[in-house]
């Protein structure tokens, strides 16, 4: 690992993407923090235009930095969706600065868009690590646990209304059943009272079959 003299205000350190820039000393917003810086590479040369590396960095049609030499220390610097750096171009002088957008914290990770070319080649195909996306897909994680969540409680709520709703239809059949057992009960003449008016009948002896006959 290449070695930073103390005075610099960042460190090499472990990111969630592996190596990346870190910031050891508070760094005010619009400050030039380091300089991206390689060979030139010329794309009208064969031998110039054959290189390819994740460290290239274009100026102009023309001209490139290849930044994959060990010296270049903001090769480092991680790319982020919404980061606290960017990248400071001056195609004619061919030189690239990485330049403070906010007030960065010692120990923040210093990190620049990349562009959407590189994002599209290099990062879009294995999912972006930087702390915004990161943030975003843990949210759109959570909110999908909440729906999931909210569709079975749905559907239990459902199921047990139906449930319900079929224990009382249950009820009324058997109500309805004991009815109409009962209504068949006097079509029949089976009724108790019926019953009693019949023997009472029987029993009931002609009028003035016990009268006495005068003389
Ligand atoms: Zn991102």
């Amino acid at each position: 690992m290449p070695a930073i003299s103390s005075n610099k205000p960042y460190r090499i350190g472990r990111s969630r993407t592996g190596l990346g820039l870190f910031a050891t000393k508070p760094i005010k917003k619009g400050t030039r923090i380091i300089r991206y810086f390689g060979p030139l590479l010329d794309c009208n040369k064969e031998k110039d235009d054959a290189v390819e590396n994740k460290y290239l960095f274009q100026l102009t049609n023309r001209w490139t930095i290849d930044g994959a030499v060990r010296k270049n220390i903001a090769r480092y610097i991680n790319h982020a969706c919404r980061p606290n750096a960017e990248s400071d171009v001056h195609p004619i002088k061919r030189k690239v600065y990485i330049r403070a957008i906010k007030n960065i914290q010692p120990g923040e990770e210093i990190n620049y868009d990349y562009g959407s070319e590189y994002f599209k080649e290099y990062i879009k195909p294995i999912g972006c690590l930087c702390a915004s996306c990161v943030a975003k897909r843990k949210k759109a994680r959570a909110e999908l646990r909440a729906e999931r969540l909210r569709l079975k409680q749905r559907a239990e709520r459902k199921a047990r209304k139906a449930l319900e709703k079929a224990q009382a239809d249950a009820r009324l059949k058997r109500k309805q059943a004991a009815r109409k057992q009962l209504n068949g009960a006097h079509v029949n003449g089976l009724s108790p009272r019926k019953i009693h008016a019949v023997t009472s009948g029987i029993s009931m002896r002609p009028r003035g079959s016990g009268r006495t006959v005068r003389a």
